[in-house]
C-alpha cells in the first residue's frame, strides 16, 4: 500500500524521541498507518469537520485524520515526551494540527474547535470510559460534538452497543443508546498494537441524534437505570423498592412487569418510567 503521507514510519520516530511505551499512560501505540486512516474513515467524511483527538501519542492516529482530510484536528495529550514528535506533525500540515499539552479530564477541550466536531481517538481504556459517559451526559443536548470514533477493548465495545435482553446490556448502552446511534466498525487483534495489550478492541462509532430517541429528564433517567442495573439480577419491584411507594404500579404503568430484570427492560420503557417518576 502506499504511503499516507511523506512523513517518516512511526517506528523511526518513536525510536528517534525516545518513546517508550509507558503502561502507567496507557500505552498501546497504532504504528500501522494504512490501519489509522481505516480508522479516521470510520468517523466519516473528514472534509469540512473539525476533529478532537484525545491522547495522540507519537502521532499514527493523528496523521491519518490530517491524511484523510479533517479541517482542523486538536489534540490533547499527557506525556510531555510526545510532543516534539507532535510538531513536525504541525508543521506539516500548515496550521491544521492544534498541540494542547494537559489532561484531557481537566481540560474545557470544545472552545478550541468549531461545529462540525467530530471526537476520534485511540485512548487508554479508563480514561475513554471516563470521557464517553461526561460526552453522554453534557449539561445541554445536542452536544459540541456530532460523533464519537472511539477504541475501547471489546468487552467495553459491546457493553456500549447491546441491545436489550443481550448479554453485554447495562447502564452505558442506555445512555449511550438513547441519545446516539451507537455501532462497532471495526475489530481489532491485540498485535494492531504496539505493545500487544492482553484483550481485543474494537472502534465504536456514536453519531449523535439531535433529539434523545425518548423523552426523559436526563438526571432521572441516569440514577433510575444506575440503580436499576445495580442489583441486575434482582426483579424491578426489588431493586428500585427505595424510590417510590407505589413504585409497582408505574413500573406496570410504564410497561414493565414488576418480575421483570433491568437487563429486559428496553431504553423506551426506561424512559417512559423515568417520565412517570416525574409526577408526585
Ligand atoms: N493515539 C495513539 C495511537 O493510536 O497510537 C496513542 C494511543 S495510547 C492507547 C493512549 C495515549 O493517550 C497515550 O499517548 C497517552 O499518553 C495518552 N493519555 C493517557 N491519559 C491521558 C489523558 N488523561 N489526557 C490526555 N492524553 C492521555
Amino acid at each position: 500500500m502506499s504511503a499516507i503521507d511523506d512523513l517518516p514510519p512511526l517506528r523511526e520516530v518513536i525510536s528517534r524521541h525516545g518513546l517508550s511505551a509507558r503502561k502507567s499512560l496507557g500505552q498501546n501505540f497504532l504504528l500501522d498507518l494504512n490501519l489509522t486512516a481505516k480508522i479516521a474513515r470510520c468517523a466519516g467524511d473528514l472534509h469540512g469537520s473539525d476533529v478532537l483527538e484525545v491522547g495522540p501519542g507519537p502521532g499514527g492516529l493523528t496523521r491519518g485524520l490530517l491524511a484523510e482530510g479533517a479541517r482542523k484536528v486538536v489534540a490533547v495529550e499527557k506525556d510531555r515526551r510526545c510532543i516534539p514528535a507532535l510538531e513536525e506533525i504541525a508543521r506539516a500540515y500548515e496550521g491544521r494540527l492544534e498541540i494542547l499539552e494537559g489532561d484531557a479530564l481537566e481540560l474545557d477541550l470544545s472552545q478550541h474547535l468549531n461545529p462540525p466536531i467530530r471526537i476520534v481517538s485511540n485512548l487508554p481504556y479508563n480514561v475513554g470510559t471516563e470521557l464517553l459517559t461526561r460526552w453522554l451526559d453534557p449539561p445541554e443536548w445536542p452536544p459540541f460534538w456530532t460523533s464519537l470514533t472511539l477504541m475501547f477493548q471489546l468487552e467495553v465495545a459491546q457493553r456500549i452497543t447491546a441491545k436489550a435482553g443481550e448479554k453485554h446490556y447495562g447502564r452505558l448502552a442506555v445512555l449511550a443508546g438513547w441519545r446516539t446511534d451507537a455501532r462497532i466498525v471495526m475489530k481489532l487483534s491485540p498485535e494492531a498494537f504496539t505493545p500487544a495489550p492482553k484483550v481485543r478492541s474494537a472502534v465504536v462509532t456514536l453519531n449523535c441524534l439531535p433529539e434523545p430517541r425518548y423523552p426523559a429528564n436526563p438526571k432521572i433517567l441516569r440514577d433510575l437505570v444506575a440503580r436499576a442495573f445495580n442489583q441486575r439480577r434482582k426483579m424491578l419491584r426489588a431493586s428500585l423498592k427505595g424510590l417510590r411507594p407505589d413504585i409497582e404500579d408505574r413500573l406496570v404503568s410504564a410497561g414493565i412487569k414488576p418480575t421483570d430484570r433491568a437487563e429486559t427492560v428496553d431504553i423506551e420503557r426506561f424512559c417512559a418510567l423515568a417520565r412517570s417518576l416525574e409526577k408526585p
